[in-house]
């Protein structure tokens, strides 16, 4: 066997599950460890940045980042690890289009300052003090990262070679894509092309074993508002389901616990913006599409407005990847 490959992990802006699923995939994580050393991993283990930072240019084999570049620590460390890497990963939905943490640019910097150290019943804080990057202590200056205005993932700042998407990935697909690495390693066989998604082309709705049918929706039900039945399409009950905009691999795993797709593997190659997608595809069922002329904005509006929560239903896992990337504010009179 070839020597162990080099593999580094790292968490940016994340809930940590993404480092959960590498942990939960079974005994295939038996396969790592014969296939891998691991080098850095700060969740697990104790290595250094200066571990890294010693290192020589592509010393590490593969680099997995997940989580969204939220801070300048996440910025620094994706530099680092693309620095020092042969291939670079974005893992999970938040390092592949945004994901969760993404939805924070509806907002920025000064206002979430705002919440969480002024305007919450639970802080005392009545000089308003905030972090600070720098602080200066008798042994000396302690620094922290500085957080920043506007959530962006890790493509946007460094050059990546594969993204594993989903919330987080399961593990089907990070096993296909540690089978191509020690394939790789083991047998000298081709990669996955450059910029590959690791999971299938297809839409979930392709793989869904749901009956579909062609049908018109006059209404629109939360999951709560109704009993969802196990056999028919859930978007054919009036559930938006994100199926039709949703990239397959995931195995149906909401499907099939009977709740509608959220969208966490993002849009297909096909598509650019996965809640515009969405949308596209609910006017065409709610009938809107072809009565375009026949409906005032005002009936529009109303037949829309049954989705509650359109961002977060839309545009959950996809935010900073979408056309939209962030709520701008126009500053006029100090608001
Ligand atoms: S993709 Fe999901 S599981 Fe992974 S870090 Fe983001 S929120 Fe957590
Ligand atoms: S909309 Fe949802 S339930 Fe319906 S076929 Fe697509 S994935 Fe399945
Ligand atoms: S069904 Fe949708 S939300 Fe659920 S895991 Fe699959 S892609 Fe993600």
């Amino acid at each position: 066997m070839a020597d162990k490959i080099k593999l580094a992990l790292y968490w940016g802006g994340t809930c940590g599950g993404c480092d959960v699923a590498v942990l939960d995939i079974d005994e295939n994580i038996l396969d790592v460890a014969a296939l891998a050393d691991v080098v850095f991993w700060p969740i697990a283990m104790d290595h250094k940045v200066k571990d890294v930072e010693a290192m020589e240019e592509n010393e590490i084999t593969c680099s997995i980042y997940n989580g969204v570049i939220r801070n300048s620590e996440n910025l620094h460390i994706a530099k680092l690890l693309r620095e020092k890497s042969l291939l670079m990963v974005a893992f999970g939905s938040c390092a592949c289009f945004g994901g969760i943490p993404g939805l924070a640019n509806v907002t920025n910097r000064e206002e979430i300052f705002e919440k969480v150290y002024r305007d919450t019943a639970s802080t005392d804080n009545p000089d308003f003090v905030t972090p600070q990057t720098e602080l200066d202590v008798p042994e000396g200056t302690v620094t922290l990262p500085e957080l920043f205005d506007t959530v962006v993932c890790v493509d946007d700042v460094v050059d990546v070679d594969y993204y594993i998407p989903g919330c987080p990935p399961t593990t089907n697909l990070i096993m296909d894509f540690l089978a191509a690495v020690k394939a790789f390693v083991n047998e000298g066989a081709d990669l996955p092309p450059k910029g590959a998604v690791i999971a299938s082309d297809k839409t979930l709705c392709d793989e869904c074993p749901r009956e579909k049918k062609d049908k018109m929706l006059t209404k629109v039900y939360r999951p709560h508002e109704i009993v969802i039945e196990d056999e028919t399409c859930i978007l054919d009950q009036g559930v938006i389901c994100l199926g039709p905009a949703t990239r397959a691999g995931c195995e149906a795993k909401c499907i099939n616990a009977n709740m509608p797709c959220r969208g966490c593997m993002g849009p297909t190659a096909a598509v650019y913006d996965q809640g515009g997608s969405m949308l596209a595809a609910l006017t065409s069922i709610l009938n809107i599409t072809d009565r375009e002329h026949e409906l005032s904005e005002e009936d529009i509006f109303e037949i829309v407005s049954q989705v509650k929560d359109p961002l977060g239903t839309f545009y959950r896992f996809s935010m900073p990847k979408s056309l939209l990337k962030r709520s701008v504010r126009e500053k006029s009179g100090g608001s």
